[in-house]
């Protein structure tokens, strides 16, 4: 008993002291990059099955807007806004540049800064161009992939798709889980999903192309992260 109290003493000592944050950690995915990634990768520890690293997103079909470059656009807002609001952010990536790195690079990156949330910011597309709406996935619970975070998860996905939907005002297509999804299945963090809107769709595409929407989006998520947290989305503006 008393080698595990000086051991508890001494994690309780490295996890206030040694450079370790004070701030919780929120990890901003946005979603793709330049270029897809068709390269495979197990969608989970340990999996038989693989998919493609990345298949590059959607574009806008009125805008010509590159997925890619919205979903970061968001994600540089929110990070301003969280960051104001007392918030550590980590960006998987700050520049539309290169190659996809895929999901399980996405993943560990949450992973290793200890995140409160990861945070993955895309737009939808369809075949059809009347489809519409905001929702936000989550991961399916399975033991040993996602038991650990699949209860945070869910609630996050509901809290910060009521306050994205009250940003943005598209239709409510409600949240869904998802087994499928290499960067939920190895992430050890809370993990969600948003799908703004369907850039597919001439409506929702001229709207998340503009400034003004793009920020209600930042806005809407730095709400809905910080209800999350437990603080004040008060300080989103
Ligand atoms: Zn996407």
């Amino acid at each position: 008993m008393r080698v595990m109290l000086v051991t508890l003493v001494g994690v309780a000592l490295l996890a206030s002291g040694a450079g370790a944050a004070t701030q919780p950690v929120v990890v901003l995915d946005p979603g793709h990059d330049l270029r897809a990634n068709p390269i495979t990768e197990p969608i989970g520890p340990g999996s038989s099955t693989r998919k493609i690293k990345d298949g590059g997103g959607t574009h806008g079909v009125v805008s010509g807007l590159r997925e890619a470059d919205l979903n970061l656009a968001v994600a540089l807002r929110l990070r301003t806004l969280l960051e104001r609001a007392g918030i550590d952010v980590v960006m998987t990536r700050t520049r539309t540049a290169g190659t996809s790195v895929g999901n399980i690079a996405r993943a560990r990156i949450a992973n290793r800064a200890h995140a409160r949330l990861f945070l993955r910011i895309h737009a939808d597309g369809s075949t059809d161009p009347s489809a519409r709406g905001t929702h936000t996935l989550y991961p399916a619970y399975r033991r040993g992939w996602t038991d650990d975070v699949y209860a945070a998860s869910k609630r996050a996905a509901k809290i910060v798709q009521r306050a994205l939907l009250a940003a943005l005002g598209f239709p409510d297509r409600g949240v869904q889980e998802r087994s499928d999804f290499t960067g939920f299945n190895w992430a050890n963090v809370p993990v969600i999903l948003v799908e703004m809107g369907f850039m597919t769709n001439p409506t929702e595409d001229r709207l998340l192309a503009s400034q003004a929407y793009q920020r209600r989006a930042a806005v809407g998520l730095c709400r809905g992260t910080l209800t999350f947290l437990g603080r004040s989305a008060s300080a989103c503006g």
